[in-house]
């Protein structure tokens, strides 16, 4: 049996805490690999301005290249229109044999509103889903049932000390001439440098 995660995100950009996220799933969910899906066109942001996918790509791409057992799909970006996540799965379900179990794993927020997501009682049937909270970030056994149903035993929280750390305040600490190292790898520092990224 073979075990997959797919770490979905916007990462604008990619941070230490997704990339701690990525390891511990990884060590936790005896994983196989984790494939980084940068989301093209997030549903929910549709009407927000965000990095372009090239770069948001581009710097996942350096920060997860130095670890053998990441990988960067640009399934979602090869997309045209919103990035589902069920279609993305849909795809990993495809490429995979039967036998693979499927981790999607992302942002606690994101997955309490999946049941708004597109077609969110297929999506629960493909795969398992991992919820990454920020310290302090509790969520009662009580509120997982209420949310998910008999779905619930496939979705699993854990705490990630890192994620204290956010793509938000990265943005807005380059804005406001702040440092940001330390809170994400060097070499996409260097990038965001060079593409001129996130200061006004
Ligand atoms: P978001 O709403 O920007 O993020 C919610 C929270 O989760 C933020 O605090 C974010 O921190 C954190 N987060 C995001 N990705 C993470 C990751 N991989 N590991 C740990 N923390 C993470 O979420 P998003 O990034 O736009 O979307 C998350 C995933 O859900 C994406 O794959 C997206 O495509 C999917 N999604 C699908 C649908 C749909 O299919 N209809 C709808 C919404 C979201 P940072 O800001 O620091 O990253």
């Amino acid at each position: 049996m073979r075990r997959i995660g797919i770490m979905g995100g916007t990462f604008d950009p990619v941070h230490y805490g997704h990339l701690v996220t990525a390891e511990e799933a990884y060590h936790r969910f005896r994983l196989d690999k984790v494939v980084f899906v940068p989301s093209a066109h997030p549903p929910h942001k549709l009407d927000k301005v965000i990095t372009s996918p090239a770069h948001r790509y581009m710097m996942t791409v350096l920060a997860t290249m130095s670890n053998p057992h990441f990988e960067v799909s640009s399934v979602e970006i090869d997309r045209p229109g919103p990035s589902y996540a069920v279609d993305t799965v849909a795809t990993f379900r495809k490429d995979y044999p039967n036998n693979t179990a499927l981790y999607f794993i992302t942002g606690a927020d994101a997955i309490l509103e999946m049941l708004g997501w597109k077609d969110s009682t297929t999506l629960l049937r493909m795969c398992d889903f991992v919820a990454a909270t920020r310290p302090g970030y509790f969520i009662a056994d009580s509120k997982i049932a209420e949310v998910f149903g008999e779905h619930a035993s496939r979705v699993h929280f854990f705490e990630v000390p890192a994620l204290a750390i956010s793509s938000t305040d990265i943005r807005a600490r380059v804005r406001e001439g702040r440092p940001v190292r330390y809170l994400l790898p060097d070499i996409v520092i260097s990038y965001m440098e060079r593409a001129g990224l996130y200061a006004v």
